[in-house]
């Protein structure tokens, strides 16, 4: 019998997250959906140097506006709880004391400055700088002395003279020969537990089955493969995601526009579409582009994965595929996405009736590549637009400009009548066999500033006729 599929996204919450954390979380994610496994989160805050404030709150904040909920992980719960590693101290002094009393561990002494030393005298020989094992070659009795005299140590792995195997989807099977890796810490000098001991703990009291992380993690996976040895354990599969890199082929850094989850949701991207993008780049060929997360689970082709190249963050792509996902939602959905983009420019938003905005949105959703852009677009509904008079000039040929006059001083500014409005600028139009689109785009820049854009019987449907009214007014004191 396969063992269930149990998968988890394991961030330090060290600061928001960043592009690499999010592919991790959703491809793992996708995973759990397509195999109908467990999906966890698990959140790694042993290093309190490193950890911030709420960091782990507003992981947990994004992972739900990005629509990847978990199954076990952090105010959920679960069979293996607690999912914070500063809560699971108990765990790895268990894992520990098993490998002290095997003899796989040794106390260390060294300072960081020595440690610092060795480490430049080998890179200037080069070699690699490998910790010399001065500590292990220790007399039990030496040993007893430095902890009697109150010396600070460390726990080291005594790693074997072996080689070990791993299974990457991408890379197939990796043999890493230990002997080129150091005795690596399994504790920190304030007694907390190294990264790779503490996620290596957790991953095997857990029982993940796959771990799909960064490149970054390889040579980590060498020396925990080593510990599932050491404990007989059933090592998971592994997928080392590809690094994601800018345009330029560099490594995707904060310099990047979007590298922060925060930058594009500030600038008005959807989940739905960081989650198509992020797992297009991933995911090999796909016969549709634009799928919601369960289409993607559906159609991700895990057993095919051979790219271990990098993966390019193209923003054009993205924004592309944020603009068919403004296409795609529901007209309801997207004004409530919408609103908080307008209210942000245009406090009078606050008061926007979910009518109006839906009737906002619908006409005026197909120029929208990101929500942010509705606070452009939609702004002739909120202000008066200021009027470029060179445009204007390309456009106002003075007939035009008297038949509007005339139109305005027999008419009622607060019973505007949009309808009979339209009707005589066709007429107009016919009569004096003018292009009716000259003479639509000098009232459309009137009532909006630009000169495309929705139609003028569509901007006379969503302004008030005395808006209307005083629009064209002011067109004709230029
Ligand atoms: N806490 C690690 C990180 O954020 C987890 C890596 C892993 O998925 O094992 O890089």
């Amino acid at each position: 019998m396969s063992h269930p599929v149990r998968v988890r996204f394991a961030p330090s919450p060290t600061g928001f997250m960043h592009l690499g954390n999010v592919r991790a979380a959703l491809i793992n994610y996708l995973f759990a959906l397509q195999k109908k496994g467990t999906f966890i989160v698990r959140i790694e805050d042993t290093d309190q140097t490193r950890n911030m404030d709420y960091g782990a709150q507003h992981i947990i904040a994004d992972l739900s506006w990005l629509g990847l909920s978990y199954q076990e992980g952090p105010n959920v719960g679960g069979p293996y709880a607690p999912y914070f590693q500063s809560e699971r101290n108990s765990f790895y002094k268990k894992y520990l004391t098993t490998l002290i009393e095997k003899n796989m561990a040794y106390p260390c002494f060294c300072s960081v400055e020595e440690l610092d030393k060795k480490r430049q005298r080998s890179i200037a020989l080069k070699m690699p700088p490998r910790y010399d094992r001065t500590c292990m070659a220790l007399t039990e009795a030496e040993r007893l002395q430095k902890i009697t005299n109150k010396m600070p140590y460390i726990w080291r792995y005594k790693l074997p003279a072996a080689t070990v195997k791993i299974h990457d989807l991408a890379r197939g099977t990796i043999e890493y020969d230990l002997n080129n890796f150091s005795d690596f810490p399994l504790t920190r000098q304030d007694e907390s537990f190294t990264f790779i001991f503490a996620n290596f703990v957790d991953d095997m009291e857990m029982h993940i089955s796959h771990v799909f992380r960064g490149e970054d993690h390889l040579s980590n996976t060498a020396l925990q493969a080593s510990l599932y040895a050491a404990f007989d354990a059933t090592l998971p599969l592994f997928w080392h995601l590809p690094m994601l890199c800018n345009h330029e082929g560099k490594k995707l850094s904060k310099r990047d526009f979007g590298f922060s989850l925060q930058d594009l949701i500030h600038g008005g991207y959807l989940p739905e579409a960081i989650a198509n993008y992020l797992a297009l780049i991933c995911g090999g060929s796909y016969e549709h582009e634009i799928m919601d997360i369960h289409e993607l689970a559906n159609a991700f082709n895990f057993d095919s994965i051979n790219s271990t190249g990098h993966s390019k963050y193209d923003v054009e792509k993205l924004r592309w595929i944020n603009h068919k996902w403004i296409e795609r939602l529901d007209i309801p959905v997207l004004a409530e996405r919408i609103r908080p983009f307008l209210e942000t420019t245009y406090p009078e938003a606050q008061q926007l009736s979910q009518e109006k905005l839906t009737q906002l949105v619908t006409l005026l959703k197909t120029d929208l590549v990101t929500l942010s852009d509705a606070a452009k677009n939609f702004g002739f509904y909120f202000t008066a637009p200021t009027i470029d008079t060179e445009l204007v000039q390309k456009y106002a040929v003075s007939h035009y400009v008297t038949f509007i006059q005339k139109y305005l001083s027999t008419h009622d500014s607060t019973a505007f009548d949009a309808a009979e409005f339209t009707a005589s600028l066709s007429g107009y139009c016919k009569e004096h066999k003018v292009p009716a689109k000259e003479l639509f785009a000098l009232v459309r820049i009137a009532l909006t500033g630009h000169s495309d854009g929705p139609t003028i019987k569509d901007l006379l449907a969503i302004l008030s006729p005395q808006d209307v009214f005083v629009r064209l007014s002011a067109l004709l004191q230029l």
